[in-house]
């Protein structure tokens, strides 16, 4: 066994091949693992489901001496682990409320003893004092907070628990922690790394993993239901070919479980094999359903968001989501379960005036169907504003993504196979160099116009002094003196806020985090106005697209 310092590359290589039987680390398991083993020792690591995150902390536990624990607020998954470590002849066992008495004690016996590389609990026996002790007593050289985002009230999925981690730590003071999640926002990040008593310098973020280049991205706004269920059967006729003879499996996303029966139902009659999935059904359809996707008697399964723990079909061609779900993080997940074989895969996105009232009616109540408190239904609410800026975006989908996950170093600047960048190559391939410099100053002058209202004032503001609105709001801002009222004076209005609003979603100005947020130029807006930077972006019809009305509410 190695001591920590003496584990070089080659032995984490040889431990790769010959416990794991995987040929190579992906690049940030890598990072991640030297940040763990040689590095300050905690690591906040932060990759897509399905990653390879728990090879991070397996690897290293495999190694070092002593125990390492894993607190994971899933027990399903924990049994999965567990048997498939001790077929690779690492011993490991998992504690939590759902294992008789006598078995977890015999377990705990055994853990004090040592005889453990990996122990998974789940959070609620972090509340036991016993249980506690019990690790001070033991060799614990790591831990791993798997799912930390749990820990964040400001996130979707908290567990109040998990909060018990932070104490924990305290008192343990292992030498190693690593806090692993698929999803967190910097909000999120910072709230982990404050409640695991992470400090700045003497912690690593590693946050990698999220470019899906096989993946083609298209996000429209439709009518109803009737546009839905066409967009569906042209998008599964492109992705699949023929329901007799299919290229592989699709999943269609509805937010209702009616939904998902009548768009089953639809598929049948077109003589495609599927079925539906939702909580409502017994748990034997459920467990039928996901057995025959995977062994490829079904083709198509139409699901509520319940569908989506272990499928591991690795040749689903499309995803098409025909109403929204909850947040970029609910969408970026679900679409990723396409593809995963690296062959061109397709993810649609649909959303209807209808399915934005809806959303709004849902974000009140919470799980329970009880009325949710305010600040929760506002945050709900900011999640799937978010993923509206997503269906707006006039900019690389995929770098939208990127950014939106903060992993700035995936970033592509425009990648050639979402449906904007189509867009926008089509109309390079036009070769209209003069409707190019059209565009070019059109968002350059409307760039100066936000610079110039110097956080004055609201989009639709600054959206009427670029106009050249002698509105009295505009006389109070003193915008009417400004060199850029009416820099736009010969678009429509309408224009210019979808326009305001495409910058916004394309990360050139942001918006101040205030009660009442007035947009700012950032760092990468200055260099579009100032034309360092090209600009990528496929301006708004002249016309309002649908849906407008009712995202105002
Ligand atoms: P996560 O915890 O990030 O959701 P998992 O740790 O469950 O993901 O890993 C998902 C799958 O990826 C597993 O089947 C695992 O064997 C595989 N995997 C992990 N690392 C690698 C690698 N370096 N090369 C190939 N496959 C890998
Ligand atoms: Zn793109």
């Amino acid at each position: 066994m190695l001591s920590p310092s003496s584990s070089s590359d080659l032995d984490l290589e040889r431990a790769l091949i010959e416990r794991f039987g995987l040929r190579q680390f992906r690049p940030w398991q890598k990072d991640a693992i030297d940040a763990l083993l040689s590095g300050p020792g905690r690591v906040l690591l932060i990759a897509p489901t399905g990653g390879g995150k728990s090879l991070t902390y397996q690897l290293p536990a495999a190694l070092l001496p002593g125990t390492t624990l894993v607190v994971s607020p899933l027990v399903a998954l924990m049994e999965d682990q567990v048997r498939s470590l001790a077929a690779r002849g690492i011993e490991a066992t998992y504690l939590a409320s759902t294992v008789p008495f006598e078995v977890r004690r015999h377990r705990e016996t055994m853990l004090a003893r040592g005889a453990f590389k990996l122990v998974y609990a789940a959070p609620e026996r972090l509340a036991s004092d016993a249980f506690v002790s019990l690790l001070a007593r033991s060799n614990i050289s790591l831990v791993a907070v798997d799912e930390a985002h749990c820990i964040a009230q400001w996130g979707h999925d908290f567990r109040p628990d998990y909060l018990r981690i932070g104490g924990i730590l305290e008192r343990l003071a292992p030498p190693r922690v690593l806090a692993c999640t698929a999803t967190a926002t910097p909000e999120v990040r910072q709230e982990i790394r404050a409640a695991l008593g992470f400090r700045d310098g003497e912690s690593v973020e590693v946050l990698r993993g999220f470019a899906r280049p096989n993946l083609h991205l298209a996000a429209r706004y439709i009518d109803g239901p009737k546009e839905a269920r066409a967009a569906m059967f042209t998008a599964l006729d492109e992705a699949l070919g023929s329901p007799k003879a299919p290229r592989g499996g699709a999943i269609v996303y509805a937010a209702t479980r009616k939904t998902t029966e009548q768009f089953a139902e639809a598929l049948r009659e077109k003589k495609y094999r599927v079925g539906a999935y939702h909580a409502g059904l017994d748990a034997g359809s459920r467990t039928n359903v996901s057995a025959a996707f995977s062994d490829r008697s079904l083709d198509v399964v139409v699901a509520t968001n319940a569908f989506g723990m272990g499928i591991d079909r690795p040749d689903i061609r499309l995803v098409v989501h025909v109403q929204p779900p909850s947040s970029i993080e609910a969408y970026y997940q679900e679409v990723g379960r396409a593809g995963r074989d690296e062959a061109t895969a397709h993810g649609l996105l649909l959303c209807s005036g209808a399915d934005i009232a809806l959303r709004r009616r849902l974000v009140e109540t919470d799980r329970d169907g009880m009325n949710a408190s305010s600040e929760q239904a506002a945050r709900a609410w900011a999640l799937f504003r978010e993923l509206l800026m997503y269906l707006d975006a006039r900019t690389c989908r995929h770098d939208f993504v990127l950014r939106y996950f903060g992993d700035e170093q995936e970033l592509l600047g425009g990648c050639g196979h979402c449906d904007v960048c189509a867009t926008i190559e089509a109309r390079g391939a036009a070769s209209d160099a003069a409707a190019d410099e059209e565009t070019a100053l059109v968002v350059r002058k409307a760039l100066s116009g936000v610079a110039r209202a110097g956080r004055r004032a609201g989009l639709v503001a600054i959206a009427e002094m670029l106009h050249g609105d002698r509105t009295t709001r505009s006389e109070r801002f003193g915008f009417t003196d400004l060199s850029t009222f009416g820099l736009l004076a010969e678009r429509r209005p309408e224009f210019i806020v979808s326009l305001l609003r495409a910058m916004l979603a394309a990360g050139w100005i942001d918006l101040t985090p205030t009660e009442h947020p007035v947009p700012f130029l950032t760092g990468t807006g200055r260099d579009v106005m100032h034309a360092r930077l090209p600009v990528r972006i496929a301006l708004p019809p002249e016309t309002a697209p649908v849906g407008r009305k009712a995202r105002r509410s």
